[in-house]
């Protein structure tokens, strides 16, 4: 099966340093399939045309094939409407719109508590940081264990009444840890708080059901799910969204603008200003196609025995000491050698063909906890293969050997 999926990846057919490619750092951005580069390029080809407004036969095609887009994206989350479908840049950008919006509601007051994790992306923590400052709310972190899970034995003196939000990821980037979201966004509403779960790890390796969840936000990004960069997802709960005030301001956004006074535009066109990435919106619905047919579950069973196989091999290496011991896990491996630099680390085993991730992976904190600057990582897709685990592992015990 997996010269099958690898024949789709043109990208992975090269030699680096007269090596064959290893490219592990998926949990940064995957490569992507032919029938996503084909979707892409078809749109070029074929549909450009600017949507919504244009009464021509282009213009059409390009708008029928942007909102089936959408209603795609929609039966992936299972969300209940289309509409609650915001089309953004990424991840980044869909918590940057909940945040800069709650902010200006009036909704979050002085003394009101943002609750977060110490397992954040940067992009889930400094949003919040900024609407603190605006508004005069606070941010409670949930601690963590030293395996990387939450640590929720306090849980009831950080999430009280005065917890407006709670955003949390779902699968850490920098340690894999798959968080028990479901129980906490059930505790946050029954308080009456917020809930945004940022997906950028969960939506590439998992069926992602946001009516299940319960949560009022989920946010992913298209270039981590086999889909071009510049290209995300938040979606939102209606009655959440129809509460917000609008964010940028534009065309698209608006009903009617006269120089006194504009009246807004409907859900999702109210968040969505200006041209939107239309190439990239349809190529995310053919990333989701193409995972759909490969099997959510089939993918998540591949890359959890990459990471078992990883696991056991890299923890026979003298000096290494695995980050991120969760029962429950994701497509991530990080680690430090002890007496190595993890720079020095990466860059030589890029000479040998392997590329991995090094550093805080936007998670300073989290380093922070752990008392690090950084690790290396490697992280999984559902392409790469149980030989290309051994090539990381021999290359690490090779390289460490030389740096110790
Ligand atoms: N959140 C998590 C958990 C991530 O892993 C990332 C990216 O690595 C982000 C947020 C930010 O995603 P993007 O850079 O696509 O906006």
């Amino acid at each position: 099966m997996n010269d099958a999926i690898r024949s789709q990846f043109p990208i992975l057919h090269q030699q680096i340093n007269q090596r064959p490619l290893v490219y592990l750092d998926n949990a940064a951005t995957v490569q992507k399939p032919l029938a996503v580069l084909e979707a892409s390029e078809t749109y070029y080809k074929e549909v450009n045309a600017n949507i919504h407004r244009g009464v021509h036969y282009l213009s059409r095609k390009a708008t029928d094939a942007h909102e089936q887009a959408r209603d795609r994206i929609a039966r992936y989350l299972n969300a209940p409407a289309s509409h609650e479908v915001i089309f953004t840049s990424g991840t980044t950008d869909s918590i940057n719109l909940v945040a800069a919006t709650l902010a200006d509601s009036g909704k979050i007051q002085q003394g009101d508590r943002i609750l977060i994790s110490t397992l954040e992306h940067h992009s889930n923590i400094v949003p919040w940081q900024m609407l603190c400052k605006k508004t005069g709310a606070q941010l409670d972190i949930i601690p963590i264990n030293d395996a990387g899970e939450w640590d929720l034995s306090e849980i009831d003196s950080l999430l009280t009444e005065r917890t407006k939000l709670v955003a949390v990821n779902h699968v850490s980037n920098a340690l894999g840890t798959i968080n028990p979201i479901h129980a906490l966004i059930t505790k946050a509403k029954a308080l009456g708080a917020l809930t945004l779960i940022d997906g950028a790890q969960s939506a590439p390796h998992m069926a992602i059901d946001v009516q299940a969840l319960g949560c009022d936000f989920y946010t992913f990004s298209g270039h981590k799910t086999y889909a071009p960069t510049g290209i995300g997802i938040l979606w939102g709960r209606s009655e959440v969204l129809e509460m917000l005030p609008p964010w940028r301001g534009g065309g698209e956004m608006i009903k009617e603008v006269t120089f006194e006074h504009t009246t807004y535009n409907d859900l999702p066109f109210k968040y969505e200003a200006g041209t939107p990435n239309i190439e990239g919106g349809i190529a995310l619905a053919a990333a989701l196609d193409w995972m759909d047919q490969l099997g959510l579950d089939t993918i998540a069973q591949h890359e959890d025995s990459l990471l078992q196989q990883a696991t056991q091999a890299l923890l026979d290496i003298d000096g290494l000491r695995l980050y991120g011991t969760a029962t429950n896990k994701a497509s991530v491996v990080s680690f430090a050698i002890e007496g190595v630099h993890h720079y020095d680390l990466g860059t030589l085993i890029d000479q040998m063909g392997v590329g991995v991730r090094t550093g805080h992976h936007c998670c300073q904190p989290l380093m922070q906890r752990f008392g690090i600057t950084g690790t290396t990582r490697a992280s999984f897709a559902v392409y790469n293969t149980s030989e290309e685990i051994e090539l990381l592992v021999n290359a690490v015990k090779k390289a460490s050997m030389m740096l110790r």
